[in-house]
């Protein structure tokens, strides 16, 4: 009997204690789960306890510039949670402390504390605070609930890289104002600093320019879609297009500004300009008459680089682009010019004579560094995609490197800043998978993992020369992308993986790691109601 008993209680503690193990097992792998930061921080230390946010909780600024971060905060609690906090200018209890004490060290780093008395977000910067809220926003619980509980962490962060950039291309399918906002907001819940809008194209002008009214009354408009087969007989017949008015763009600007976001708008030259010929036939060189393109292509007609009337209305363009953007960058294109219609042009071979040119890349690289010398007198900086190196690149160019790495490392030796977007890692317009439906044969597979394993500086820079590598961006092409839900499914989980590329440091990326973050991650794109490739899920589930 006693000796039953014994092993009894034997058993009993053995039992208390494999459920002891299970217990703690699953809370820590729980606990693990329940921090989810994407881009991962640079420093994270969780610690017990949590701290509930309710109705009750206070949001404190010490700073009058710091309330566009809590208005940030507010309105993400208000469209995802039901509720809004009281915003308050001194310290109370039970509160979330937005402090900006700005520093001097040139970063957006901010530090975050939270425990079961509050949180608090200090940055050295105002966009380094809105960041660390972001972080706060990443610590919310996924599902909708009136009480939120943040987990007692201490983290310090900044970004790896000054820019983080998202490419939305509007030019061959319009995309509406609301969604152009809410790309802005995907950039920012991502600490993304850069917007990059390309506005014009062959298949569409998207931009009102009050003194030449027919680059949008015509340019903006095609009578033909052709969204997968390249033959005009297979085109839509329908009447297709939009633009944005000065107005529109005014408050996207600002409203990209209120989330520390740059918007750098793209006006296509000397190439990917057909939609402007259509508009204003005497800018070609053979005068036109010209046609909307129904179908992506790349076109030979391109602008007169001899013409004088060209560089007049490039510069009134310009002008009032300046206006409305106040982007210290302004992108003026440079790619895919096939030089057809300059070879065989009397005003650009005059222009090539008088200008002791040696041939059409050097008429190219005449036509860049005109334009950059009045963009530089306005005080803006001029980027282009990598084509301009081609014939010699203008004096102050920023380069984008695009058609691989090799642009990139040729600006950076030639000491001009860059920014690396190569297609290979960046293009999220290419498949995700095997089997992708509406892409085209040449584009590579472009997988989550290849996305997550880009290093945007290239290895065959020295330190000195890595140091004009100034980031990188994710590009939404939308030849084949005709509407927001099919933008939002090439973008995610992609453009989250880049996120991380472009912020954390480069030796605490882990694929593992992030890829157990993003199963949270995937459950936040539900809580946004943002359509994604699952296919990143649905093989994470084949292999249990
Ligand atoms: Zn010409």
């Amino acid at each position: 009997m006693y000796q039953n008993k014994a092993y009894y209680f034997k058993y009993l503690f053995m039992r208390l204690f494999i459920n002891f193990i299970v217990v703690f097992l699953l809370c820590s792998s729980v606990t693990a789960q329940d921090i989810s930061i994407i881009p991962k921080p640079v420093h994270l230390v969780q610690r017990e306890g949590n701290f509930i946010i309710t109705k009750n909780t206070a949001i404190v600024i010490m700073n009058d510039a710091d309330l566009q971060t809590a208005e940030f905060l507010n309105s993400y609690l208000k469209k995802f949670y039901g509720f809004e906090l009281p915003v308050k200018k001194q310290a109370v209890k039970n509160s979330i402390l937005i402090n900006t004490k700005l520093s001097n060290t040139g970063k957006d780093a901010y530090t975050f504390e939270s425990s079961a008395e509050g949180v608090s977000i200090t940055g050295a910067t105002y966009p380094g605070t809105f960041y660390g809220m972001q972080t706060l926003i990443q610590l919310l619980p996924v599902e909708k609930s009136s009480s939120l509980k943040i987990s007692s962490v201490t983290i310090e962060d900044e970004p790896r890289f000054v820019h983080r950039g998202m490419l939305l291309d509007v030019g061959r399918y319009f995309f509406p104002v609301e969604f152009v906002k809410k790309c802005i907001d995907y950039a920012a819940l991502h600490k993304m600093n850069y917007f990059h809008w390309h506005l014009t194209d062959d298949l569409g002008w998207r931009i009102e320019i009050k003194k030449y009214p027919n680059l949008t009354n015509v340019g903006a408009w095609r009578n033909k879609t052709n969204i997968f087969q390249f033959t005009d007989s297979t085109a839509g017949s329908e009447h297709y297009g939009g633009y944005y008015t000065q107005e529109e763009i005014k408050e996207i600007v600002q409203y990209a500004k209120d989330r520390y976001i740059t918007v750098i708008p793209e006006i296509e030259m000397p190439a990917h300009s057909l939609a402007a010929l259509v508009s204003y036939p005497e800018l070609g060189c053979t005068g036109g008459p010209y046609a909307m393109p129904a179908k992506w292509d790349t076109y030979k007609e391109i602008f007169c680089a001899g013409n004088e009337n060209t560089f007049k209305f490039i510069e009134n363009v310009l002008d009032e682009v300046i206006e409305l953007f106040p982007s210290p960058y302004i992108h003026i294109g440079g790619d895919e010019c096939i030089k057809d219609r300059w070879k065989a042009c009397p005003k650009c071979q005059a222009r090539i004579k008088n200008e002791n040119l040696k041939d059409e890349h050097e008429l190219q690289s005449y036509f860049i560094r005109r334009v950059e010398k009045y963009v530089n007198a306005k005080g803006k900086t001029l980027i282009g995609w990598d084509e301009i190196l081609e014939g010699g690149l203008a004096p102050n160019a920023v380069v984008m490197s695009w058609r691989g790495e090799s642009g990139g490392i040729a600006a950076a030796k030639d000491k001009h800043k860059v920014i690396m977007t190569p297609s290979e890692y960046c293009y999220l317009d290419y498949p995700q998978k095997e089997n992708e439906e509406n892409v085209q044969d040449w584009m590579r597979l472009t997988t989550l993992e290849k996305v997550y394993s880009y290093e945007p500086v290239p290895k065959e820079l020295n330190e000195e020369e890595s140091r004009y590598v100034l980031g990188g961006q994710g590009n939404i092409w939308t030849e084949f992308i005709s509407n927001p839900a099919r933008a939002e499914y090439m973008m995610f989980p992609r453009f989250t993986a880049l996120s991380e590329v472009l912020w954390s440091p480069k030796n605490e990326r882990n694929l593992n790691d992030f890829t157990e973050r993003l199963k949270i991650q995937f459950k936040r794109y539900d809580l946004w109601r943002v359509n994604y490739c699952t296919v990143f899920l649905d093989s994470a589930s084949s292999k249990k």
